[in-house]
């Protein structure tokens, strides 16, 4: 085929006229990452080699170690699979990185063995989800979307996508219904197996709270055409990068709070004028500071 050019569009100039655009692979983390702020987007999925990041952050630690800790309690035997388990698949998951101090560390391992054991006392054992950090795909003319749901559930015939939740802040049932990648969770999973899903959750583990929202087939066929749209854009950015690199004015940095926050501020002169930088464990004192037992993800 030759040199190509990308049109602003994406297209590949010099390519048939009518060949269709190539699918955009992404995940609901890129599509976000897109909206979010096109500098980190770039750093992220584009520049390489791909800069380096800081360091993993505690509260990054205590969300990875949760969700390893309730994967592997379906793992166990049919009579130890009980809610006293859970302190010790807590620990076994347990990453001592990000934290102040081991002092820090130890506290909040003890938070969250307390947290995951009274999560797991709600829970059925004898019932097992459909799937656990299961991939899942569907593809329309635009996007080929990837993502790995927490849990799938099989609640009387009805399938439902669980995504836990271990930030400071429980989830809202507007969370659960504006969340692009729910949605698309669903669509995938609907596609997938063939069966009607529409009901997402966000289990917020800490409190032990869910937060629903269940979709019509509108609002998911809306929620598909969101992700296609921000597909185009990003692939016409994609696009251009090819061509032209870092030299492309698509990839502007989106200077907020988050840039505090943000893993690639040391490669992003705008975004350090946001400061300071935060600590590894910012987000836990802050936690601790509001009285909270809970483990923080969230950063705004
Ligand atoms: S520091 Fe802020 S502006 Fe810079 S890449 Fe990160 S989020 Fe974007």
């Amino acid at each position: 085929m030759g040199d190509q050019v990308s049109g602003t569009d994406g297209t590949a100039q010099g390519a048939f006229p009518g060949m269709p655009l190539p699918l955009y692979s992404a995940s609901p983390s890129r599509l976000l990452a897109w909206l979010d702020c096109p500098r980190r987007y770039r750093m992220q999925y584009l520049d390489r080699p791909r800069p380096a990041t800081r360091p993993p952050r505690a509260h990054t630690s205590v969300g990875v170690a949760t969700h390893h800790a309730l994967r592997d309690w379906w793992d166990l035997p049919d009579e130890v699979r009980t809610a006293a388990a859970g302190p010790e698949l807590v620990r076994t998951s347990w990453i001592d990185v990000g934290f102040r101090d081991p002092d820090q560390s130890a506290t909040w391992l003890a938070t969250v063995q307390a947290e995951v054991t009274a999560y797991l006392g709600g829970l059925d054992p004898r019932h097992p989800p459909v799937g656990l950090e299961r991939t899942v795909a569907f593809r329309t003319r635009t996007i080929a979307l990837t993502g790995r749901v927490d849990r799938l559930d099989d609640r009387g015939g009805e399938l439902v996508v669980v995504d836990y939740k271990t930030s400071r802040r429980a989830s809202t049932t507007d969370e659960a219904r504006t969340s692009l990648p729910m949605a698309l969770y669903a669509a995938a999973v609907w596609k997938m197996f063939r069966r009607r899903c529409v009901r997402v959750e966000l289990h917020h583990v800490p409190t032990g709270t869910v937060a629903a929202h269940t979709h019509t087939d509108e609002s998911l066929t809306r929620k598909v055409a969101e992700a296609e749209s921000i597909a185009r854009d990003a692939r016409a950015a994609d696009a251009q990068f090819r061509e032209i690199g870092v030299a492309s004015s698509l990839f502007p940095p989106h200077v907020s709070s988050l840039c505090a926050w943000c893993d690639y501020r040391a490669h992003c002169p705008e975004g350090q004028q946001v400061g300071p930088e935060r600590s590894g464990w910012a987000a836990l004192e802050r936690a601790e500071a509001s009285g909270a037992s809970l483990a923080s993800g969230d950063t705004s």
